[in-house]
């Protein structure tokens, strides 16, 4: 499965300025640096989509990316980069909670976590607001080319563990590398079929 046309359309911060466009939205946020312009590049075949940041941190809006003229890709902001400062904190937290409240297109969040790391309390945290906001959301693991197959899979059990002492059920969840370009087919096959089932 291939995304043919990638096209940027807008970036905005205030929600209801966001495209009036009545197609399903998925969004794609993590903690900052976790991968994710990398990650929405090699889904999309493009080297600068989403920009690569420097500076983790960086990105700042809600960016919209059309799909194949029938799906927005939503970039959002990263979270839990600790030298921003608390302002630019707050307006994160404002403007995110306020996208996640009112897009009425939004079909579901793609959490973004670092296949290394053992469950973080700002991933947790912020799954758990989703859960209480009534937001759905998957998981993609990033930069599973770091581990190896028997630690992916400890990796996991363990995320298992401390979700099943929070969770009814185990999201969703897309095992990817942008390196080694892995977890592209099943994460766009996903899309897809939500697609088929939303779009009448
Ligand atoms: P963002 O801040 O979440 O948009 O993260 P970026 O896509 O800018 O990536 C942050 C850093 O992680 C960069 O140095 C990337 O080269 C690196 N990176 C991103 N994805 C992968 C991956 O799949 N594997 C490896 N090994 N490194 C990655």
């Amino acid at each position: 499965m291939e995304i043919k046309l990638a096209k940027f359309i807008a970036s905005n911060q205030d929600v209801f300025k966001c495209p009036d466009i009545n197609i399903p939205e998925y969004a794609f946020i993590g903690r900052s640096n976790v991968g994710k312009s990398s990650l929405i590049n090699m889904i999309t075949n493009k080297k600068k989509l989403a920009k690569i940041s420097g500076q983790p941190g960086k990105t700042k809006l809600i960016n919209h990316f059309l799909m194949d003229n029938k799906w927005f890709l939503v970039d959002l902001p990263g979270y839990g980069y600790a030298k921003a400062s608390k302002q630019a904190k707050n307006l994160f937290k404002k403007h995110i909670k306020s996208y996640f409240t009112h897009r009425k297109q939004l079909v579901c969040a793609f959490v973004l976590i670092d296949i290394r790391h053992d469950p973080l309390k700002i991933d947790i945290e912020f799954m758990e607001w989703l859960t209480r906001t009534q937001n759905a959301f998957n998981i993609i693991f990033t930069k599973s080319d770091k581990l190896n197959v028997n630690e992916i899979e400890k990796k996991i059990k363990n995320y298992k563990k401390v979700f099943g002492e929070k969770w009814e059920r185990f999201p969703e969840y897309f095992i990817t590398s942008s390196k080694k370009s892995i977890g592209k087919e099943n994460l766009l096959t996903y899309i897809n079929l939500i697609n088929e089932s939303v779009i009448k």
